[in-house]
């Protein structure tokens, strides 16, 4: 089974929003358990899986912002509200018999190891999922950035990005039905026509180090696997 995939690494990148399901804010255990499901199954083709998980659904430092914090603040309760995600997500994944490896950009000690770039390329070659937490482990950057950094540094073949619908459009679809989906895109063409991916340190990032992204759907059942076997899911950045 281990011949049938075309990236033998990825860094998957899921936004905080992802975990809360239908709900407003915190985590959803069911959720959880579904995204278990499919990145089992890409490590069950011997696919090598590194983790960036979001915060959105518990703080944001910009939004933290608005209500009065301090901006730096705000984002370092961010950086740790990726942590909590990052803790939920092992813990489904490993109830789900996937070894996993927490790295947390800032030190943690007792609770998850400090990331070491070392460290994370012998688990991903064991096999084990790395999940990378607390951002990058500066404010001022999201979590798009650390995904796009951690997945270059650790010699990633493709950075996903799930979101809620399944690639990059022309125009928000939820609001303008008309809008049209991109097969393909350079980073350029990004940056150009505005088109809201991820923000512009992330794209810049990629886009110096040639790291293609592919956007998609995570609620696509399938999906995740399909495109590690060369499948066209979403919209690819390259
Ligand atoms: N954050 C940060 N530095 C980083 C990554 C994240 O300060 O390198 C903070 C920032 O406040 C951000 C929050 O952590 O709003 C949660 O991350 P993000 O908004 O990227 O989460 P997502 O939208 O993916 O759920």
């Amino acid at each position: 089974a281990s011949g049938e995939k075309k990236y033998k690494r990825i860094l998957l990148k899921l936004s905080g929003e992802a975990l809360s399901g239908r709900e407003k804010f915190g985590i959803d255990p069911k959720v959880l358990d579904l995204m278990a499901l499919e990145i089992g199954q890409l490590v069950g083709i011997g696919v090598q899986v590194g983790l960036v998980v979001g915060g959105g659904n518990l703080f944001r430092g910009a939004a933290l912002q608005a209500a009065g914090l301090d901006r730096v603040t705000g984002d370092h309760m961010g950086m740790l509200a990726t942590v909590m995600n990052a803790l939920a997500m092992r813990d489904a994944l490993e109830r789900s018999n996937i070894a996993t490896q927490v790295l947390s950009s800032i030190p943690m000690s007792g609770v998850v190891d400090h990331y070491d770039r070392r460290k994370a390329m012998r688990a991903l070659s064991n096999g084990d999922v790395v999940i990378f937490c607390a951002g990058t482990g500066n404010p001022l950057f999201t979590t798009d950035s650390s995904a796009c950094l951690r997945g270059i540094e650790v010699e990633a073949d493709l950075v996903l990005k799930a979101t809620k619908v399944d690639g990059v459009y022309s125009a928000d679809p939820m609001k303008e039905p008309d809008a049209e989906r991109y097969e393909r895109l350079s980073y350029d063409e990004v940056l150009d026509k505005k088109l809201e991916v991820m923000d512009l340190t992330a794209i810049c990032l990629c886009r110096d180090h040639n790291m293609p992204v592919r956007v998609f759907m995570m609620e696509k059942a399938g999906a995740l696997l399909n495109i590690v076997r060369g499948g066209r899911d979403g919209t690819l950045i390259e």
